[in-house]
Formats: structure tokens, sequence, C-alpha cells
């Protein structure tokens, strides 16, 4: 077949894409900025994953393993692109080490940043050890080695997780629902019920959005199987009297002050925009939206399209996107550059 086409970013879309790209007998050059591939879900050592409740090494690993390990799919890990230059079907990318690669069309797979929760100074991440997030949480789970407490390694009593951390915050620029975190802090709460029966896990939320089917699988299931307790509430701070970390806030259904010690305070991050888009969008072209994620053009005719031509997107660089998604979007994108390939080909012949 005709030049390779160039996957940037190795995660879940791009694996879908290369994959797909490669079982149509496209060879593609998949360049991954990290020396693993896997994205976000593997990087960051997820544990199990919603809605399947796969494990993400198992799940996303098969992934990796299906993409990396076909002939057509040429994988460069720890590269990106240093230039991309030329039209539609004759594009010449500059990789990183130096290289030069003749490609037809790129699918940007660049994916998403996770908040840094030092930008909510107030919440206490940073300052007190036991104030965590829920890629640590992940970590502890997948690990093996349980939920503990940083500071000393004990198993905690009482557990806050904090929605929207980095979402929905219009104080600090991030106005966007980041999607899936409800619906991860919910089975998350659970499976910290599962290893600490003893532990109780309260999630402050401000809205729930455990959308879909989901509400069944994981809001309810929580609360009445898992015994999870929910505030609707504002958080103003996160302090420690010196034993107990603090939870301070306003419960906005009693509209009464609440102050609740906790053992442990999870911090449900949110999904950033990838940090390289303002470098992505000069290299290839591509416009970011206001937020700054990349940005989709008209998704009537095929999807996937940005405003360059020759230049696709899937996944969480155009927005906040669970695996599903993501993995949907990265094998729509393969799809419409093979039919773009197709119409320009009928209209040269
Ligand atoms: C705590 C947490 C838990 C989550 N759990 C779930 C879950 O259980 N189920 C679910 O559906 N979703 C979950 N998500 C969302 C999930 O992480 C995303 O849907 C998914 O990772 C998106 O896949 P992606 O391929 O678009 O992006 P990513 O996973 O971010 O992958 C992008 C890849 O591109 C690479 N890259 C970035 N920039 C460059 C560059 N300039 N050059 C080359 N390579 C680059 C990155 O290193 C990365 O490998 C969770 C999110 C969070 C924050
Ligand atoms: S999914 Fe839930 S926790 Fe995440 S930003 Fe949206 S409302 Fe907040």
């Amino acid at each position: 077949m005709s030049k390779p086409i160039l996957i940037v970013g190795g995660g879940p879309a791009g694996l879908a894409a290369a994959h797909s790209l490669a079982t149509f007998g496209q060879a593609c050059i998949l360049v991954e900025k990290e020396d693993r591939l896997g994205g976000a879900p593997i990087l960051e050592g997820y544990a199990k994953l919603v809605p399947s409740g796969e494990w993400a090494r198992d799940a996303i690993g098969g992934m990796v393993d299906r993409a990396a390990g076909h002939e057509l799919v040429d994988v460069k890990t720890e590269t990106t692109v240093t230039s991309f230059t030329g039209e539609m079907g004759d594009f010449t990318a500059v990789l990183s080490n130096g290289d030069s690669v003749d490609v037809s069309a790129a699918i940007l797979c660049t994916g998403f940043t996770h908040f840094d929760s030092a930008n909510k100074p107030e919440w206490g991440f940073g300052t007190y050890p036991d104030v965590v997030t829920t890629t640590q949480v992940e970590q502890m789970i997948s690990s093996g080695n349980g939920v503990r407490c940083l500071s000393d390694g004990r198993k905690p009593k009482r557990v806050a997780i904090l929605l929207c951390v980095g979402s929905r915050d219009r104080q600090i620029g991030r106005e966007w629902c980041s999607k899936i975190c409800c619906t991860v802090s919910a089975n998350m709460a659970m499976e910290i019920r599962e290893e600490l029966p003893d532990c109780h896990v309260y999630i402050y939320y401000m809205d729930i959005r455990t959308f879909g089917l989901y509400e069944t699988k994981y809001y309810w299931k929580s609360q009445e199987e898992f015994k999870v307790k929910y505030i609707k509430a504002r958080i103003a701070e996160v302090t420690s009297d010196g034993e107990k970390l603090i939870v301070k806030g306003e419960d906005t259904l009693v509209k009464r002050p609440i102050t609740i010690p906790f053992d442990m305070v999870v911090h449900a991050i949110g999904m950033d925009p990838n940090v390289d888009n303002p470098q992505l969008s000069e290299v290839f072209g591509v416009d970011l939206e206001p937020h700054g994620y990349v940005d989709k053009a008209n998704s009537y005719s095929a999807s996937g399209l940005t405003n360059k031509n020759g230049v696709f997107v899937a996944g969480s660089a155009t927005g906040p996107e669970t695996i599903d998604d993501s993995i949907a979007q990265g094998k729509a994108a393969a799809m419409a550059v093979l039919e773009q390939r197709q119409l320009s080909a009928r209209l040269v012949g």
C-alpha cells in the first residue's frame, strides 16, 4: 500500500488506530514520547478499569501487544515529532532522533495531562502526605500493596474522596467536566470498602455524573451494597489537627458548615489538556480550542478531522474522554484516513 501513516501517541486511542490500520494492510509509524506504550492507564499504573472491571495492565497491555506485535506497525518510543511538512498524501516528519520519514497522513493521539493538585493548595495536597490523588490510590491497588496512609503505612479508617479537583472550577480556569472521575471514584470507594471493610468512605460532590448505565453499576451500588456515603458539599479547605486530616466545608443540601476528620483524603483529579499541545499545534499546524485541547473540525462527514487536511485527531487529545470512547475515536480516525485517501485517489484517477 501507500506511504505509512504517522500515529503520534501510544495510548488507547493511538493503539486502536494503529491496530485498525495494520489490519487493513496499511503500514504505520507509532511515535510515543515515553519509554513504554499504553498511555495513561499503563504509565500511571491504573488498577481495574471502569466499566469493564479488567485490570488496566491486562486490558491495555493486550492492546499494546496486539498493536506493537503487528508487522506493519513500526513503534518508536522515546521519540517526538519536531517538524511536519507537506500535504495530504505526501508529508515529511522529522523525529527527535534526527530521522526523517515520509508519511501520507498523521493521527494525533497525544492524550491529556493529569491535573496537578498542587494547583489547589487549599485542599492540602503537597502539605499533608495523606492527601493523595486518585492516580496514587490506583497505584496502591494495582501494586497489590493495598490502600495505606503514606505518612506511616497504616490502614485508613476514614477516607474522603473529593470530586471535581481540577475540573468544573472557574477559579483556576478549568471549566470542563472530566467525564469519568465520578465513576472512577465510586468504583474506587467500593474497592476500598472491599479491601478494608471497617473503613468508612465518604464522597464529597457537587453533582454526580455517573452517566448512562453507570448510575446503577456504580452510584447506587456503591451506596446500597457498599455503604459509601455521599455528601453534597462545597469544600473550603483541608487542614490537620496534628492527628487527623480535617475536611471543612458547607453541606449544600442543609446549608450548614461541616467539619469531618479523616485519615486519608483523595483528590479525584481531572484531565487537563496535554501540556505539549501548544508545541503540537505549531508543528502540525492544527488549531487548539479555547480550553487548550486539539480542535476537531466538522464531524458529520468524517471523524477526527482537524483544520489541517491530512492531520487527524482522536481520543482525549480533543477533550476529556473515556477509554472506550478514545478507542472508538482512534478506530474512526483510522477509517477517516483510509476514506479520505480513497476519495483523493478517485479524484486523481
Ligand atoms: C485517575 C484516572 C482514572 C481513569 N480511569 C479510567 C477508567 O477506569 N476507565 C476509562 O474509561 N477511563 C479512565 N480514565 C480516562 C483515561 O485515562 C483516558 O480515557 C485515556 O487514557 C485516553 O486515552 P488516549 O489514548 O486518548 O490518551 P493517553 O492515555 O493520555 O495517551 C496518550 C499517549 O500519547 C503520548 N504523548 C503525549 N504527548 C506526546 C508527544 N508530544 N509526542 C509523542 N507522544 C506523546 C503519551 O505519553 C501517551 O502515551 C481515567 C482517568 C484518570 C485521570
Ligand atoms: S465526572 Fe464527576 S468528578 Fe469528574 S469533573 Fe465531572 S462531575 Fe466532577
